[in-house]
């Protein structure tokens, strides 16, 4: 085995998360579904998600692709802590997240998860800034309101739309007004983002620009989950996970 040398970290103790002991194989998973079930009530009953197991490592990014109706919004909002399992377990950095109040839930979700969606969801009438700096208040509603500014505007930087701040989101086009849908979901600097057909609505242009952006992302260490339909999304994905009638396949 070849040792790869470390200068300047020799006085470690030993095997303090030298990256050539740590395999992936015994990292703890972020994420860990155990025999998850998801069933609406209905007459018959949906199931939505059936004996589902997964587990996402910190830094992974994972694509989760299925026909319409094969329960890749269901399993997104479980990851998100927006739903509960019917059966199974949901852990969370190997919390039992499931048995939460909605309270510590919703703590949870501020503190480690941002959502992006296929439709913006910006608020027409304030500014870029604005949109950013008030998703701070449902995330982080103990936040400081000074420094608010500040970290919409590091948010927007990262996502290269400095130059767009006091712009009014009408005034965007498809993939900026993406762009500050992702800054309003890392300005909590959560550790995972969790993407619902994320390009649905761009061309293959911006799709690309946006797919670079989640390359970054992913190299500062951050999990991606992000569902699709386009194969040019899957493809960027490290793995991939095939949903069909709420089974996973692959
Ligand atoms: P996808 O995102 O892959 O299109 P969904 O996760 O949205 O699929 O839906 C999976 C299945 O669960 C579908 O049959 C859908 O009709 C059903 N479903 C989703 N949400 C509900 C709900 N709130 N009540 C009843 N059935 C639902
Ligand atoms: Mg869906």
């Amino acid at each position: 085995m070849i040792a790869v040398s470390d200068p300047g970290q020799d006085d470690r103790p030993a095997g303090a998360g030298t990256a050539g002991l740590e395999t992936p194989a015994v990292r703890p998973p972020v994420v860990e579904l155990r025999d998850l079930w998801r069933t609406f009530p209905a007459d018959p009953p949906v199931h939505a998600l059936r004996d589902v197991d997964l587990r996402i490592h910190e830094g992974d990014y994972v694509s989760v692709v299925g026909p319409s109706g094969s329960g890749k919004s269901t399993l997104l909002n479980i990851l998100g802590c927006l739903d509960r399992p019917t059966a199974g377990l949901h852990l969370l950095d190997g919390m039992d997240v499931a048995s939460l109040s909605e309270d510590q839930r919703a703590a949870v979700r501020g503190r480690r998860i941002g959502f992006v969606f296929q439709s913006f969801h910006l608020l027409a009438h304030r500014s870029v800034a604005e949109n950013v700096m008030l998703a701070e208040i449902y995330t982080h509603p103990g936040q400081p309101r000074d420094g608010r500014r500040a970290r919409a505007e590091a948010a927007l930087a990262r996502v290269g739309l400095s130059h767009r701040a006091g712009f009014l989101p009408t005034r965007l086009s498809g993939g900026e007004r993406q762009r500050v849908a992702i800054a309003r979901a890392l300005v909590g600097e959560p550790r995972m983002l969790l993407c619902d057909e994320p390009t649905g609505n761009l061309d293959s242009r911006t799709t690309g620009s946006i797919l670079e952006l989640f390359d970054e992302l992913r190299a500062d260490g951050l999990t991606l989950v992000v569902i699709t339909h386009d194969d040019h999304v899957s493809v960027r994905a490290a793995s991939t996970v095939r949903l069909a009638d709420g089974m996973v396949v692959s």
